[in-house]
């Protein structure tokens, strides 16, 4: 009876193995060739295509909320003259 039942593990691990495994490692493939990019309002890292983006002169910065963005221009255009 308890051969059985390794043997029916065996083979659902297997499966597992053959069908799962190959299925799972690509959305994992796709995730490192994200481009990660840092808000300079809250330091916080977003990825690229999901960030927002705010070209000012020859920079482009990248926020993670509206709300950050927000502050950034604010701030921007408050104090920041050379
Ligand atoms: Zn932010």
């Amino acid at each position: 009876m308890i051969l059985r039942i390794l043997l029916i593990i065996l083979a659902a691990i297997i499966l597992y193995y053959l069908f799962w495994a190959p299925g799972k490692k690509k959305p994992a493939h796709r995730k490192k060739g994200k481009i990660l990019v840092k808000d300079p309002v809250c330091g916080l890292y977003i990825p690229e295509d999901e960030a927002l983006k705010y070209e000012a002169g020859k920079h482009t910065y990248y926020f993670c909320s509206p709300s950050c963005q927000e502050t950034f221009i604010k701030n921007q255009s408050k104090g920041k003259k050379p």
